[in-house]
């Protein structure tokens, strides 16, 4: 039998990763940006596609909603979240852009309400037909961050028959929230990452506790150490936990003009290491 190629537009991505959850609302998107903002502050250029198809909302956290993608002879052009050479620091910072429905469905409130093969085809289209190539200098991405929706669907099961023979592809970042009922959800999607052979790179707790902006206590507002104790239970890298950041939430409601400036120093000193091993 002959192999499929791999996507052409993927061929000189450095790292894929997906971000994954057994349900929605645990902050999958947000570990997605936060991710993303961390990495560029070391200076990787980074690309972010949200395949979200029944609620795109990383346009709204990148703050560029109202921006739009471009059609190229090459092929869709994602929209630039963050431009390096715009950098009037003297950081060496990378670049970042974005690719997601929401841009193409013209209003926030408008959502998806497509069969199975119509989501596979779009899926496929966004990872063939998306020029991913770190900013205007033309350099190839370092990390390619792919948001899921949550629970293992259509867009999964596309994604995981096209990036089959993508090279290279990195694995999975599972999101969790601290209470046992998100981490027994999890449990699926771990099941559908050994079927389909997708490495698993560990388990975020996202909502882990809450610092208070006055006096700096962590307070655990939800039962604790679920995400601890499934990556043991199942022999899994623990990446760490995310605590509730108010700062996080402001800004993403702000959305005023220098939203981008704002979000990338937010994350400047950030510990969120999961992917660091380059
Ligand atoms: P999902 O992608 O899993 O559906 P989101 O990332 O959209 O979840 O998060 C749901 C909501 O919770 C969003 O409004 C987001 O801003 C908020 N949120 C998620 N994680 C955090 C966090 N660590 N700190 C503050 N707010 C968060």
């Amino acid at each position: 039998m002959v192999q499929p190629e791999p996507p052409k537009s993927l061929a000189k991505v450095k790292h894929i990763i997906l971000i994954l959850s057994g349900k929605g609302g645990v902050g999958k998107s947000s570990v997605t940006t936060q991710t993303a903002l961390t990495l560029v502050n070391k200076g990787f250029n980074v690309g972010v596609l949200d395949i979200d198809l029944t609620g795109p909302s990383l346009p709204r956290m990148f703050g560029v909603e109202e921006k739009q993608v471009h059609q190229s002879v090459a092929g869709w052009v994602p929209v630039s979240v963050y431009n390096n050479n715009n950098n009037t620091d003297e950081k060496k910072r990378g670049n970042l852009s974005l690719m997601s429905l929401g841009f193409l469905l013209g209003n926030r409130n408008n959502s998806v309400v497509w069969r199975g093969p119509k989501k596979t085809a779009m899926i496929r289209q966004f990872l063939k037909d998306v020029v991913w190539n770190g900013g205007s200098n033309n350099v190839p991405l370092d990390y390619l961050l792919i948001d899921t929706p949550p629970g293992t669907s259509d867009e999964h099961i596309a994604i995981a028959e096209e990036l089959r023979y993508a090279q290279p592809i990195d694995g999975a970042i599972i999101v969790t929230t601290p209470q046992q009922v998100a981490t027994a959800d999890v449990r699926k999607e771990i099941n559908f990452c050994k079927k389909v052979n997708f490495d698993i790179l560990g388990i975020v707790e996202n909502m882990s506790g809450f610092i208070c902006p006055h006096c700096a206590e962590c307070t655990n507002i939800f039962s604790s150490g679920g995400g601890k104790l499934l990556s043991e239970q199942l022999d899994l890298t623990y990446l760490g936990n995310i605590p509730i950041d108010p700062k996080f939430v402001e800004l993403i409601e702000l959305q005023d003009n220098d939203h981008d400036k704002k979000l990338i120093d937010l994350y400047d000193d950030s510990e969120l290491k999961p992917i660091m091993n380059d």
